[in-house]
Order: structure tokens, then sequence, then C-alpha cells
């Protein structure tokens, strides 16, 4: 990793996830090298992280509760806010039972290795988020992947699964977070009831956003009730931390007992549970922020398009734009930054469909001219990049199934990096 990392900031100049933000002053904005930035990198879609009476929940819940619980869930790290944000949480996303851990992350952990034992199948969309493919590793069950979104594909894996269906997940997320690219739940669901198999469904880029009362996009397709795990974060939308895991299972409460994710963890600080039930009602009651989360992404996708930028064509809070080469989208990204504009630049493993990626998500809270800016500065750096000369076959920097291959110096024999 040390050399790779290297490689890479001698190849492109700097390190884009190593970017240190001096300020943060409002949802959209902050300050980086001493300069101002428009921040279309975040995942707070709602804009709800400065919002002054998720403040003000907190800061009393600081003064009356103390600033961390020192305890688990299962000790005495129980509070009011835990149990009471957990009921409104359960009606909200119309599951009998939610639990809340500490992060999405572990939400995920928990709820795949909490309720998977030896002899299950997870069945899994490679696209899905790191957290899950750590649970299932966590868990003794049998991995199993399919292509992304591929239906015929999971079909395929179902079919060919001699366990009892009774012993299958399928784990998949509404909304992933690197293209920004939708499940088709519908049929998902569709094909899980055919088999009879189980479903978990990570709604963490689509809580807030989708739905009427932004409850999901499972719940907007109207088949939440077919969805036996919904597992979310409070990192994203709500503008905080944690995550949960919710079912309607009449047992699903043992998931406190077998998740150890939730057990040998401390729980949650009273503060954050104190904002995420003030982020919830504000979420539910929230139509005015989600329609101009809408008009926001159509507006920056559409001129993303009108330029000839390689986006999906998706209803995403999450705008991506695709590029070949690493060295071009650097080069995008750079001049992005020093225009006054941050987004997320994101290269294999980590991206989805192998490409390099530069992340923009819209923020209900952006302004139209601030998007306009944006698509002017994407112009600008586009057409520069396209200016320069291509880069030397030999300090290109190519991806393979193993890593990144990066020559270490110009004219060197490429190596691969895993
Ligand atoms: N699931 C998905 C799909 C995610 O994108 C993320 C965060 N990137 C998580 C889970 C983890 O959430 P958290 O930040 O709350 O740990």
């Amino acid at each position: 990793m040390a050399r790779r990392r290297r490689g890479l900031v001698a190849l492109i100049g700097a390190n884009p996830l190593e970017i240190r933000l001096e300020r943060l002053t409002s949802p959209t904005d902050g300050v980086i090298a001493g300069r101002p930035v428009k921040l279309f990198g975040t995942n707070n879609y709602l804009g709800l992280t400065f919002d002054p009476d998720i403040q003000a929940a907190a800061i009393r819940a600081i003064r009356e509760e103390g600033v961390g619980t020192t305890a688990s869930r299962v000790a005495s790290g129980n509070l009011p806010g835990h149990y009471l944000f957990e009921e409104e949480l359960a009606r909200f996303v119309h599951k009998r039972t939610a639990i809340v851990f500490s992060t999405g992350f572990q939400a995920n952990l928990g709820a795949i290795a909490g309720v998977c034992q030896a002899g299950d199948v997870v069945v899994v969309d490679e696209d899905c988020h790191a957290s899950i493919y750590d649970a299932i590793k966590l868990s003794p069950a049998r991995k199993l992947k399919f292509r992304h979104n591929d239906l015929a594909h999971l079909r395929g894996v179902l079919a060919g699964i001699a366990e009892p269906m009774a012993r299958v997940l399928v784990v998949v997320e509404s909304v992933y977070s690197s293209a920004g690219d939708l499940a088709p739940l519908a049929e998902i669901v569709a094909i899980k009831k055919e088999f009879g198999c189980h479903l978990l469904v990570d709604e963490a880029h689509s809580l807030g956003m989708y739905g009427e009362r932004g409850d999901g996009l499972a719940a907007e397709l109207g088949v939440i009730g077919d969805v036996d795990i919904l597992t979310g974060t409070f990192s994203k939308s709500f503008g905080l931390i944690g995550g949960f895991a919710a079912s309607s299972h009449p047992d699903f409460y043992c998931l406190r007992y077998t998740a150890r994710a939730f057990m040998f963890t401390a729980a949650p600080p009273p503060s954050i549970m104190a904002a995420a039930r003030v982020s919830l009602a504000k979420i539910a009651a929230g139509t005015e922020r989600r329609a101009r989360l809408w008009q926001n992404s159509k507006h920056l996708r559409a001129g993303f398009q009108a330029q000839g930028v390689r986006t999906l064509d998706v209803r995403s809070p999450v705008v991506s734009a695709f590029f070949d080469d690493l060295t071009e989208c650097y080069q995008v990204w750079s001049r992005l930054l020093d225009a006054g504009f941050y987004a997320n630049m994101l290269m294999p493993p980590a991206s989805s469909h192998g490409g390099c990626i530069i992340r923009f998500s819209v923020c209900s809270e952006h302004k139209p001219e601030e998007i306009d800016a944006l698509l002017a500065a994407m112009h600008r750096a586009r057409s520069a990049a396209a200016g320069r000369e291509k880069t030397a076959p030999e300090r290109q920097v190519h991806f393979s199934p193993v890593g990144v291959v990066v020559p270490e110096t110009a004219g060197a024999e490429p190596r691969v990096e895993p």
C-alpha cells in the first residue's frame, strides 16, 4: 500500500484521499488550503448538519445527559433517546422492530453476521458496500456474488443453490453509492418471492430522499412489506452518525444478543439520539427539501449531459462522472478543486463499474447558481484536460483485477501493485 500510494502521488501530484478541510462553515461550504470551497462531495443530501433545531436538541442532551454513554446498549448505555428513537424509526420504516447501532457500517456487520449461521448462503450484488462484504466475512455463511443489478444472473445463482431457500439471504442496496444507480427493487422482490428466500436492503443513500415522507425507495415502490431486513445510516440524509437494522420478524429483537457489533461496543451518545429524533421529524416533513434536492440533481445531470460528460441516466442524488483514464480524471478533479469545487474522486477497486469516477452529490441547499458555476468549471476543466498532451504510455496508470499498474519512474517497466 505504501508503494502504491507513493506511485500514485508521484504520478498525479497529490492524493485525493488525503484532503484536509480546514473548516466546515455550512452544509455546502468548507475551507481547503485557505480558500472557500463549495462541497459537492458529501452525503449531506438534505443539508441538515447545521439545522438549528437539531443542533439545539444535541446541545440540550449534552447538558442534561453528558457527552457519552461509556457503555453498551446491553449494559447501562440504553437511555430513553435510544429506545424512543427506535420506536419512532420502526414506525417510519414500516417495520415492527428497529435496532440502532453506533454506525451504519456496524449495522450491516451486525445485521448480516448476526442473523446468518453455518449452512446459510448470502447472495450479494457485486457492487455492495464494504461493510456488507465484511459482514459476510464475519459470518459462517457461504458467499455468492451476482453481477451488478443483473436479474438474470441473480436468478441463475439462486437456481444453482442446493441449500433450502429458507437459508438464503439476498443482499442489495437501493441506491449504489459510487455510481448512484438504483437497484430494480420491485423485480428483486418478485424474484425473492418466487424463490422463497430472504432479502436485506441497505437504504443508506435512499432514506430521506425517496418516498413521499422520505421513507425510502422500497416504500416508494410499494415493496417495503416484502423486504425482510432493512439497514440504513444516520450519516447521510440525517446529517449525523449512527445506523440501524429493522425488520418485522417477531424474533428480530434477538439481534441485540447475536450482533457483536451491537453488543460489544458503546451506545451512541444521547446527543446523537436526541438530534436523530429531530432529524427524523424534519425528514418526514421535508417535502420542500426533497423537491429542491431533485431539482438540483436534474439540473446538474442535465448540464453534464449537455457537455458530453458521461453520467448515468438515473433519478439519484449522486451524479457520477465517468472517465477512462485516471490521469485525465485526476486533472479534471484537481482543476475543479482549484476553481473552488470539491467532489469525490473514486478509483478502482473502491469505485463501481471498474472506472475512474468523479462523484458529485447534490444537497437540497445548493443554489441553482452554484450548480451553474460548477457546470462552467467542469466545462473549463475538461477542455483544459483535453488540451493537454495525452499521458505518455509509460506514465499511464491502468487498472487490472489485481490492482493499479503504476510505473515508478518514466520509462520503467510497468509493474502491478497488488
Ligand atoms: N452502507 C452504504 C451503502 C454506505 O454507502 C455506507 C457509507 N458510505 C454505509 C453503509 C456505512 O454507513 P456509516 O457511514 O454510517 O458507517
